[in-house]
């Protein structure tokens, strides 16, 4: 029977197993490698695992969700959903349950035979509670969860399989910095490699530092605009504001990749009016400077921990989605004095990291 290894990311999901030929990555129904987390409107549930109702950071997530949470008998967070017409809640083991077992069935129609068992990633911060939760999830989709592991002890794995050159057991170990900043966290660890061994010397994060963060500069910025322009208010319009939210990361995306003036345009946005408005990439660094200041912490704990000097590091490799943004590239890239390589698939390599952990 095939072990699969998952991604369960803030945003998006990634299937991996390890097959004869290699590690594969599995598409859904939609031959799309990638399968959102937003199922109907639940999204945004991951880091509820193993924390109380009361913790100030669900407090604070709250307004920012388009579903209602309630406090559990024992305190934990539940989640209100309308299902079959009912308000229903739910724990966050179950919905992520519900998650797994569609990613499950995924895997299942893709190998075309049954799937059980499977490794799967947490971060490197969840503490035991939110990893039992998390293990707890797995168990309600009907999976046998051989092992959670690390994000960024994941991506090691992945980058260590097909170095051919590493260096022998009895020479000095080659140091790389893996750099992982996804849709709602900043991870970092520095990772000892010699062939066939792998020894993961540091790891530092920012729990709160990721893609969403400039997605919500954006949306704050336009709300604020549209409120002047159009005599909008966005934030009383649920459906607006996800429509804007929407379109801000569209945007942000585009500004990777392009430098130039950029245009935002939605039609029909709200009470029949077409917003437009415009943005360039040295804006949007500008207004998102309290979040690129941030990138600089977790790498220097990461590099203090390991007792390294940056001459010591051979390479530095980033993954997840937000090292896209060029101003984050460019401030990992300093601190290193070092270009940063992008040897592994960014989305991927945390799932065939544990694809190959039960290989
Ligand atoms: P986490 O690791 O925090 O649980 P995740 O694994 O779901 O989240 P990723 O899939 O690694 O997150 O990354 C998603 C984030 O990357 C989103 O914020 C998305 O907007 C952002 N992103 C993806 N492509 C680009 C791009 N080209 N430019 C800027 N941001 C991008
Ligand atoms: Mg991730």
């Amino acid at each position: 029977m095939s072990v699969v290894g998952i991604d369960v990311g803030f945003q998006n999901c990634y299937i991996a197993v390890a097959r004869s030929g290699g590690i594969e990555t599995i598409a859904n129904e939609y031959s799309d490698r990638c399968t959102p987390v937003r199922h109907s409107h639940i999204h945004g549930f991951k880091k509820f695992h193993g924390r109380a109702f009361d913790d100030p950071f669900v407090q604070a997530e709250k307004p920012k969700l388009p579903y209602g949470l309630h406090k559990l008998a024992n305190g934990n967070t539940g989640i209100k959903v309308r299902y079959l017409d009912e308000d229903t809640v739910f724990t966050v083991e179950q919905i992520t349950g519900m998650l797994l077992t569609k990613l499950k069935e995924t895997s299942e129609s893709a190998l075309k035979k049954p799937v059980v068992d499977c490794v799967i990633s947490v971060p490197s911060f969840f503490t035991d509670a939110e990893r039992r939760s998390v293990f707890d999830a797995t168990q309600i989709a009907g999976l046998n969860c051989l092992r959670l592991i690390n994000d960024t002890t994941a991506v090691a794995l992945a980058y260590g399989i097909y170095k051919q050159d590493l260096p022998t057991p009895e020479e000095r170990p080659r140091n790389v910095v893996f750099v992982d900043m996804g849709h709602s966290s900043f991870q970092v660890s520095i990772t000892a490699f010699n062939k066939g061994k792998l020894k993961v010397l540091s790891t530092a994060f920012d729990l709160y530092l990721g893609g969403r963060n400039f997605d919500e500069a954006l949306v704050d910025y336009f709300c604020e605009e549209f409120k002047g322009k159009y005599k909008l208010n966005v934030r009383d319009n649920p459906r607006a504001l996800l429509r804007l939210h929407q379109e801000c990361e569209k945007l942000k995306k585009l500004m990777s990749a392009n430098s130039s003036d950029l245009p935002l345009n939605i039609e029909c946005f709200m009470n029949d009016i077409d917003v437009s408005s415009r943005m360039n990439r040295g804006q949007f660094e500008d207004m998102c400077a309290q979040y690129l200041m941030r990138v600089e912490m977790p790498l220097k704990v990461a590099l203090e921990q390991s007792k390294l000097s940056r001459d010591d590091i051979y390479a530095v490799e980033v993954v997840g989605g937000a090292t896209r943004i060029p101003a984050i590239k460019e401030r990992i890239a300093k601190f290193f004095c070092k270009d940063i390589s992008t040897t592994l698939n960014a989305d991927e390599a945390v799932a065939r990291g544990c694809a190959l952990q039960c290989a």
